[in-house]
């Protein structure tokens, strides 16, 4: 019955996998268990191993392994909110909801992109190739427009795109892609079409709204060291002792901690609360 269920759901080399896994003769219960690190615990740091680790074994060419590696660490670090790296990731990893793998999957009856019906839709249909895409594409004045319908492939395409563009230029591409992305989400589940340059003013305006957020956060999170550098603690006089306390507030739980420390001439601490 289970193995019906499991065929049902996966597509045949994904089926074959999960009904080689060995059930424990003790009866134990079933548990989320992450096989990439030592504690079992899904992390995304470990999944860039992993990834690292394939590329490696697959193509035995230290010389691609760092290239790849590169373009992830590019991936990481880009100043793009954090669920824009997640998104291309995923798409790197064909794991987006598309028609085609919701049909591999047998959740739909069909592969065919929803917003132009006409050919399947993979990941680099759905963000690059479509006609619904390239109209997006084309209201964006970036250097990517020369490179359309040429590339077939994601992977190809970011590899293209990381090695050619600018940071600033790849951080609006990638809220490009993601504004195409939620654009199809919209008019699949909610019936609602985005003029191609609705998608690009809104998610560049975003992309900036974040930019300046992080830039400002930056500003203070140096002020604030170089404040605590220039109030470094120092010993007091004779033989007297210093009281140092600080406190924190937590609007939204309605909570304050209060930290306050004693320490003598030798610097020794004398007391804590
Ligand atoms: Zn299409």
């Amino acid at each position: 019955m289970e193995v019906e269920l499991i065929d049902r759901i996966f597509v045949k080399p994904e089926a074959e996998m999960i009904c080689a896994i060995p059930i424990s003769c003790l009866g134990a219960n079933d548990k989320m268990f992450w096989g990439f690190s030592k504690k079992g615990k899904f992390t995304v740091r470990s999944t860039y191993h992993a990834e690292v680790q394939w590329q490696y074994e697959r193509r035995g060419s230290t010389s691609e392994v760092r290239k790849d590696a590169e373009q992830w660490k590019n991936l990481w670090s880009m100043d793009v909110p954090g669920g824009r790296r997640h998104f291309v990731w995923n798409a790197l990893n064909n794991a987006l909801p598309t028609k085609s793998n919701l049909f591999k999957r047998k959740v739909t009856e069909d592969s065919l992109c929803p917003m132009c019906r006409r050919e399947e839709e993979d990941v680099q249909h759905a963000l690059w190739c479509c006609p619904a895409a390239a109209d997006v594409w084309d209201e964006n004045s970036s250097h990517v427009r020369k490179w359309l319908n040429q590339i077939h492939d994601f992977s190809r395409l970011w590899s293209e795109l990381s090695n050619r563009l600018s940071n600033g230029c790849l951080e609006r591409v990638v809220a490009i892609m993601r504004g195409i992305w939620g654009r199809r989400n919209a008019f699949v589940f909610e019936d609602k079409f985005a003029s191609p340059g609705h998608v690009v003013r809104t998610t560049l305006a975003g992309l900036e709204e974040y930019q300046e957020a992080n830039a400002k956060m930056e500003g203070s999170r140096v002020r604030c060291e170089a404040r605590r550098e220039r109030r470094r603690w120092q010993i007091p006089v004779g033989d007297n002792c210093k009281l140092n306390f600080d406190a924190a507030v937590d609007l939204n739980n309605r909570r304050i901690g209060i930290g306050i420390i004693v320490r003598d001439c030798n610097g020794d601490i004398l007391a804590a609360v």
